[in-house]
């Protein structure tokens, strides 16, 4: 299965990869075990565990050694079939567990219920018991090495409620729960705003009905989202059970402290609990509460505006490239992950913006403070994710270690802050994270503390994680231990003086336990009256005899009981730390938020101090007042490759400030900006960073410009023309049309729409008169901000005819016959499309541009007579005309000359251009011969 494409139905997936033979009479107990635990899970694969190893067996082990390239091999037979087999080692499970997820399988893992010396007690042919402890799904994980530290793993219920009434307009439900961290949002949208909530969401897995998941757009964007899909029966959408489950996660009796829910809400609640306690097999993840998601509050962006602005993934599905890396300078996971949550839903009410702010705004000016704020949260751990591990008992020694870490940042943190509150005051934003700072566990650190060693180990199991000193019963078992192991060496020199054997060696295993160890060859003595009263003969090696003594066993029990005891009273103890922690999982919850708020704040002062970027104005109204405004992204590239510095440029729709920047003197307000010049003078940059800026000073960022105010955006919209877009599947002409109708049915006169050179996708004509229509509707019916880039230059004619149209260009010098790009804009109309001047530059040979040049300078003359008439270009008698420059006149049109004229470059794509360059070249060289 292709990476991206949502998994196969698990019931696909039972069909295909994992039917095991049904339990028949005659089969082994150990075997009639396995098949009943397989016929439980037949959607997974199942991960077998078999003392150090999982294994898979039947087609599981087919599937997954494919999957992972390892040795399909044979174990025993089953009905007179041989059984494929493979196996993982237990410590690179994980590993292993990633690669099946990312390939879009689904793993039950069984564990062993029972150390196999207890199933031995009942007798030599009792089979050890064991039974599914967990199933992986990509929505479900927890252990960091599964899991991107910079990003959120959302598991996503999507229902779409009945209507309330006949006509009123469809909506969807979505719950999303992080199990890795208890992060949980739910909210309703609009059908038609569902694909926008995916990719905003991005959710790791999707949890729905059949029919819901049929729905071709769903499909699609879950597609791009990288979402697996799992379709679970309808019946589990259940709001009665939804409400009971969600009050019994939040240990509440009533969910009105949480705000109002629907009953769509509440149905999507209740699939995403029941699936939870699903995979979990009953065990209680750690739930914060419920915030609250919707288009109300929010900048809505829908989906393919998501994709062309490359918020959180470029186009290349990568983080690199993407508006998210160029303004991340967040020092922890938690941050980064706060970052790209803030940057997917930017807000819409102007107070919560200033307050965030304000927050930023600190921090960007205190230089100091800020650094020592970065350098404090540096080594901060993940504790969201440790103790949301803890609380599904997935957790270990470094996890309560992490809680331990993080409470001691948290403190420093807030100290930093409570010292710069009483020099420069705190903005609310930052005293409220103080608080939160300080709200938790200072007994719990102090406790953690004393109990655990510096650097824990990784696993829970062996022990050696509580400190010394911390119990002192535990000190007493430990010290037992420990002695007895000094007493075996004592031991082992009295024997070596008592026999006079220099070799002799007290050694331990796992079979024998501990014993004496002589050579062969020095064996004698102690095989004879009067040692052989102390040393009895146990085994006889090829070089060595091994022997035990009454002291030795006696000592060996001491040993064995003190170290059990020692690990028992250690397991204690971490039960005892991880309830400490569960009791305050709610305040350190908060103050795992507060610390990636800091996180996320500290860093966008950091990029606004380092990239020199302001304070926007946000306000109710509906200016959009941009004064040198630069690119976030194109400004960082252009610094890193050491090019030309990025030249910014103004933006000034709808009501202006005072006055009219330099260059746009001509320029009346206007809402609508159509901006025309060359090909590669800066047109698609400088519409998008107008968007960018938008997204930036909505989500309460500082700004790449000199300043700006900005009137709230409700909805962005950002469609580019005749962009590649089969990859999706559809021509691109009829995605490019069905996503403009879906800007002019949607957008609203607070709405900021950016179209970039719409209707390419189709023969001049068409494409021109859908361009020209689209701005008339947008001007009288949507009466949006809207910035407009086309190489249609008919359609500078607009501004003439429409108030609140204004044209505008992007400045190119020619100089010796080239072309010189200046990227700036400024008022006015393009006096042409510069497109020889362009080609020059590509290397098309000179009797090309030379030629083609002529035949420009004609067609201007015939256009100049036909203005008002119906003449095409392809109806000019374009060779009519005998050329008089010194390049042979051909007989007729040459090859190269008409392959020319066939071609128009304003509906090239560069792909095309390239190719037919190419074709010239070919063409022009063969006209020469
Ligand atoms: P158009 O859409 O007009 O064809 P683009 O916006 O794609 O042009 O820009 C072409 C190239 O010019 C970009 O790759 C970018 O590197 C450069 N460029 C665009 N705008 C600027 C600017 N304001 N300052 C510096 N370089 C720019
Ligand atoms: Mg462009």
């Amino acid at each position: 299965m292709a990476p991206g494409e949502p998994s196969a139905a698990p019931a696909d997936r039972a069909a295909t990869a994992a039917p095991a033979p049904s339990p028949p009479a005659g089969v082994t107990p150990s075997m009639a075990q396995f098949l009943e635990i397989k016929a439980a899970n037949p959607d997974c694969l199942l991960f077998y565990r078999m003392g150090d190893f999982y294994e898979l067996f039947f087609e599981d082990a087919v599937a997954a050694a494919q999957a992972l390239g390892i040795v399909l091999t044979k174990r025993g037979k089953h009905l007179g079939h041989d059984i494929p087999m493979c196996g993982v080692p237990i410590h690179r499970a994980d590993e292993y567990l990633q690669r099946l997820i990312r390939q879009g399988f689904r793993v039950a893992v069984c564990e062993q219920l029972e150390d196999p010396a207890e199933a031995r007690k009942r007798g030599s042919k009792a089979v050890v018991r064991r039974d599914v402890v967990r199933l992986v799904t990509p929505g479900t994980l927890t252990e960091d090495s599964l899991l991107d530290a910079k990003a959120r793993n959302y598991l996503t219920a999507l229902f779409d409620a009945p209507k309330p009434a006949a006509g009123s307009p469809a909506t969807i439900a979505l719950a999303s729960l992080d199990l890795s961290t208890g992060e949980f949002e739910v909210g309703e949208v609009a059908a038609a705003d569902l694909p926008g909530e995916i990719v905003r969401l991005s959710p790791g897995e999707v949890i729905a009905a059949d029919r819901m998941l049929a729905d071709e757009a769903v499909r699609k964007w879950l597609g791009i989202a990288g979402t697996a899909a799992t379709p679970v029966p309808a019946a589990s959408f259940d709001s009665l059970a939804g409400e009971r489950l969600l009050k019994a996660q939040l240990g509440v009796a009533d969910l009105a402290a949480f705000g109002a829910f629907t009953r769509g809400e509440l149905a999507a609640i209740g699939a995403l609990l029941k699936y939870v306690e699903l995979t979990q097999l009953g065990k209680r993840p750690c739930l914060r509460p419920p915030r609250r998601s919707g288009s109300a509050d929010r900048l809505v962006i829908d989906a393919p505006t998501r994709a062309s602005l490359e918020l959180l993934r470029a186009l290349s599905g990568e983080r690199r490239g993407s508006l998210l890396a160029a303004i991340d300078r967040t020092v922890t996971g938690p941050g980064a992950r706060e970052l790209a949550a803030r940057l997917a839903s930017p807000l819409r009410a102007p107070d919560a913006i200033a307050a965030r702010l304000d927050a930023v705004g600190l921090l960007a000016e205190d230089e100091t403070l800020r650094e020592d704020v970065r350098g404090t949260l540096r080594s901060a751990p993940d504790i969201a994710r440790a103790i949301s591990r803890l609380a599904l008992q997935r957790g270990g020694p470094r996890d309560l270690a992490a809680v331990r870490d993080g409470l001691a940042t948290a403190r420093a943190s807030a100290h930093l802050l409570a010292a710069a509150a009483g020099v420069v005051g705190l903005p609310d934003g930052l005293s409220r994270i103080a608080e939160c700072l300080t709200a938790a566990g200072a007994g719990l650190e102090a406790t953690l503390a004393s109990a655990l060693v510096d650097e824990p180990p990784h696993l829970r199991r062996d022990g050696g994680f509580v400190r010394a000193g911390f119990r002192t019963d535990l000190d007493e078992a430990r010290g037992l231990r420990d002695d007895s192991r000094k007493v075996m060496a004592a031991l082992e020199a009295r024997y070596v003086g008592a026999t006079g054997i220099k070799a002799l060696k007290v050694r331990h295993n796992n079979i024998l336990g501990f014993y004496v160890e002589v050579p062969a060859a020095a064996a004698k003595p102690l095989l004879s009256e009067p040692l052989a009263d102390t040393f009895r003969h146990r085994q006889t090696m090829a070089g060595a005899v091994r022997f035990s003594t009454p002291e030795l066993i006696e000592i060996e029990g001491r040993i064995v009981t003190a170290a059990e005891r020692a690990l028992g009273l250690e397991q204690e103890v971490f039960a005892e730390l991880a309830a400490a922690i569960a009791g305050e999982e709610a305040a350190l919850g908060e103050l795992a938020a507060a610390l990636a708020e800091l996180d996320c704040e500290a860093g966008l002062g950091e990029l606004a101090a380092e990239q020199g970027y302001v304070r926007p104005v946000l306000d109710a109204g509906l200016t959009f007042d941009i004064r040198s405004g630069r690119h976030p992204v194109v400004e960082q590239a252009l610094k890193a490759a050491n090019a030309q510095t990025f030249i910014d440029n103004d933006c000034v729709l709808a009501a202006a400030g005072p006055q009219m920047p330099a260059g746009f003197d001509e320029v009346t307000e206007a809402r609508i900006w159509l901006v025309t010049g060359p090909n590669m003078a800066g047109k698609s940059t400088f519409l998008r960073q107008n968007a960018l800026i938008t997204v930036l000073a909505q989500m309460g960022s500082f700004v790449p410009a000199a300043s700006a105010h900005i009137g709230i955006v409700d909805r962005l919209f950002s469609r580019v023309g005749a962009a590649d877009d089969l990859a999706r599947g559809r021509s691109t002409f009829m995605v490019e049309m069905v996503e403009t109708a879906a800007i002019l049915n949607q957008a609203t006169e607070r709405s900021l729409v950016i179209l970039d050179e719409i209707g390419r996708g189709t023969a001049t004509f068409d494409g021109l008169s859908i361009a020209w229509a689209v701005v008339e509707y947008l001007h009288e019916v949507n009466k949006c901000r809207a910035l407009f880039a086309t190489h249609y230059h008919e359609l500078t004619a607009l501004a003439g005819r429409l108030l609140q149209v204004a044209n505008v260009t992007i400045d190119v010098r020619e100089w010796r016959e080239e072309i010189v790009f200046l990227h700036k804009v400024k008022g006015g109309a393009a006096d042409r499309s510069y497109g020889i001047q362009v080609a020059k530059l590509a290397g098309l040979p000179k009797p090309v541009t030379a030629r083609a040049a002529e035949v420009l300078a004609l067609l201007e003359k015939a256009d100049g007579k036909a203005r008002g008439g119906e003449t095409l270009i392809d109806d000019l008698p374009l060779f009519a005309a005998r050329p008089k420059s010194h390049v042979p006149a051909p007989a007729g049109p040459s090859p190269a000359e008409a392959a020319l004229s066939a071609i128009n470059p304003d509906e090239l794509s560069p792909k095309a251009a390239l190719e037919a360059l190419y074709r010239l070249k070919e063409l022009a060289r063969k006209d020469r011969s």
